[in-house]
């Protein structure tokens, strides 16, 4: 019997703080994930990350970056313009921490560190595995990484600026570029007026010589203490890409003006401004009027990074429900061992190494396609795919994590209600949800051989998996109809199941026939635990989730 004093006072029954843990060595499903397509190598390599990630130190950093949002100082005491954003110092060590890594450069540069090929596997991992502990840093790390696919139009800006931006340094001095030890490139396409639509952009820019002038604005226009950015501004010829620094040649101050900064739900660390450009200097990326294609050649990435992400975010919810409910006692008896709150976890699992199975299989399309064309067509169809169906169900998922915690969960001390708010906008930057349908469809038009190939792959991989052949004829049935954009979403999601089934087959098959059972076979209720997956299955399940 506790005396009333201790009542009062003493902590017991509440689970371990989740950190302190490697988040590679203790993710089976991550592990076995990388080495399935082609990663194993690199398993010490991943091990010394998710150490690193997983400490109570980093985690410290993703509170502190999140809880002293960026400042936006416009002007000086003076009155004389800054336009600087201050970020807390942990935004800054997280960005060191990152790039030191190579997560913004490693897919140009990357050379013995990932044997086998796996550059992007590995990549990929370290990426789901930093979203776990912040977010809002990758949005410029993953900006980074994807602007060089879009300088590749210029070969002779590109050969300046890699060695900058090849650098595993990370350079937070308001300085021009060249003259740095490393950079940062933010992106700026969407207009008060249009997003999706760019074509609808209203930013004029007109030639200076080599360069352009350009004048206009931007709704959102993300980090914008990034060193140079994309931007898609109206030319002579049409909607034109531009290289714009913050600096311009002279060393002068660019004109960039920044307006505020986005009050956001989440993605708090990461400043989102909305900016004016006076008279800007910008170099023109591509032809005149080019500049939709010439951003195609990075939306892949950044859509690629949104679904890895999201992957991770859901991750990190079923690893703090583990730990919590192993821990937790009600009426007893642990949570984790309680059936209900059994079959809850086991689904959520089985969603989690699905998820992560897929990730990782499309990080080896990214790898393979530029030598072989049916990698090629992997990623070019199931890029928006796997972006639409992980991103889509973060969200939910993470709520069903937040309630295994019970009220702990809905804290802000703890870090899910921090990931419940980040989660949305992985869907909508980058080509929202409908966006991605879309995209399916254009792919489907325009590469329906590439297509087909994929399809006929994901038949071989899967087609035996309860559920999969109905699957696989509902949906060539469904974009074959004259109204498929109506059908986008049902038949891109069972797209992204069969996917993930056969993901899954490649790690863990009797997993992957669970997942179709569950999924593609029967109708598998709407909500977590809905599933029958049996108690030996369950327990499986949840063994490799957290070790
Ligand atoms: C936190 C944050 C940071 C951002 N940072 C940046 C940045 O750094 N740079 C940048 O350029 N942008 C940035 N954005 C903007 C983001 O990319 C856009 O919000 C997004 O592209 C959608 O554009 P929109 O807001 O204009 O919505 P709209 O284009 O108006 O779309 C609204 C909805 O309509 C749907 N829709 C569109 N077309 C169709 C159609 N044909 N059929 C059916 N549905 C359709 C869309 O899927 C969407 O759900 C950021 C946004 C956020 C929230």
């Amino acid at each position: 019997m506790l005396s009333a004093a201790s009542a009062r006072t003493e902590v017991f029954n509440q689970s371990p703080a989740f950190e302190d843990v490697n988040l590679f060595t203790q993710d089976r499903p991550l592990a076995e994930a990388v080495a399935a397509n082609g990663g194993a190598d690199a398993a010490n390599d991943l091990a010394a990350f998710g150490k690193l990630w997983g400490s109570a130190a980093m985690i410290e950093r993703g509170r502190l970056a999140n809880e002293n949002t960026p400042k936006l100082r416009t002007f000086d005491a003076r009155g004389f313009r800054r336009d600087q954003v201050e970020f807390h110092p942990a935004y800054h060590e997280l960005m060191a921490h990152s790039a030191h890594a190579g997560l913004h450069n490693s897919t140009w540069t990357a050379t013995g560190e990932a044997a086998g090929g796996a550059s992007e596997v590995v990549r990929g991992a370290k990426l789901f595995i930093a979203a776990q502990v912040e977010s809002g840093h990758l949005c410029p790390i993953t900006m980074t990484r994807a602007a060089v696919g879009a300088l590749a139009v210029d070969p002779a800006l590109k050969a300046k600026v890699m060695p900058v931006l090849g650098s595993r340094s990370y350079d937070p001095a308001f300085a021009p570029w060249w003259t740095k030890r490393g950079m940062t490139m933010g992106m700026g396409m969407t207009e008060r007026q249009g997003g999706t639509d760019v074509r609808a952009n209203i930013s004029r820019a007109v030639r200076d010589g080599d360069a352009y002038r350009v004048t206009g604005h931007k709704w959102f226009m993300s980090a914008p203490m990034c060193d140079a950015f994309l931007v898609l501004a109206q030319a002579e010829g049409g909607l034109t890409c531009f290289f714009m620094p913050r600096f311009a040649p002279d060393g002068s101050v660019n004109g960039l003006r920044f307006q505020r900064l986005k009050d956001k739900l989440g993605n708090r660390s990461n400043a989102s401004s909305e900016v004016e450009f006076d008279n800007a200097y910008a170099l023109r990326l591509g032809e005149e009027g080019r500049g939709v294609r010439t951003i195609i050649e990075m939306v892949s990435l950044t859509r690629q990074d949104c679904a890895l992400s999201s992957a991770g975010l859901m991750r990190s919810g079923l690893a703090h429900a583990i730990n919590h409910t192993r821990h937790r006692s009600v009426f007893q008896k642990h949570l984790a061992d309680q059936p209900l709150m059994q079959s809850v976890l086991a689904d959520m699992a089985l969603h989690v190494e699905a998820s992560t199975a897929l990730v990782m299989r499309l990080c080896r399309a990214f790898d393979r396609a530029p030598f072989d064309a049916a990698e090629a067509a992997y990623m070019r169809l199931l890029t928006p795919v796997v972006k639409y169906w992980t991103c889509k169900s973060a969200p939910g998922f993470i709520y069903e994590a937040m309630e295994c915690l019970g009220g702990n969960g809905y804290i802000e001390e703890g870090i899910l209600a921090r990931h419940y708010r980040e989660a949305p906008v992985n869907a909508i930057w980058e080509g929202s949800g409908n966006v991605m349908c879309l995209d399916v469809l254009r792919a489907l038009s325009r590469e329906a051989d590439g297509a087909e190939a994929v399809m006929t792959h994901l038949a071989a991989q899967a087609g035996d998996l309860p559920g999969a052949r109905e699957a696989l004829g509902f949906v060539a049935k469904a974009f074959q109809r004259p109204d498929a954009e109506r059908m986008a979403r049902l038949a891109v999601e069972r797209l992204a199941l069969l996917a993930a089934a056969a993901a899954l087959q490649e790690v863990s098959p009797s997993h992957a026939e669970l997942f179709a059972a569950t999924r593609l076979d029967t109708s598998h209720g709407n909500l977590y635990g809905a599933a029958d997956l049996g108690a030996d299955a369950s327990r499986r399940l949840l063994d490799r989730a957290l070790g």
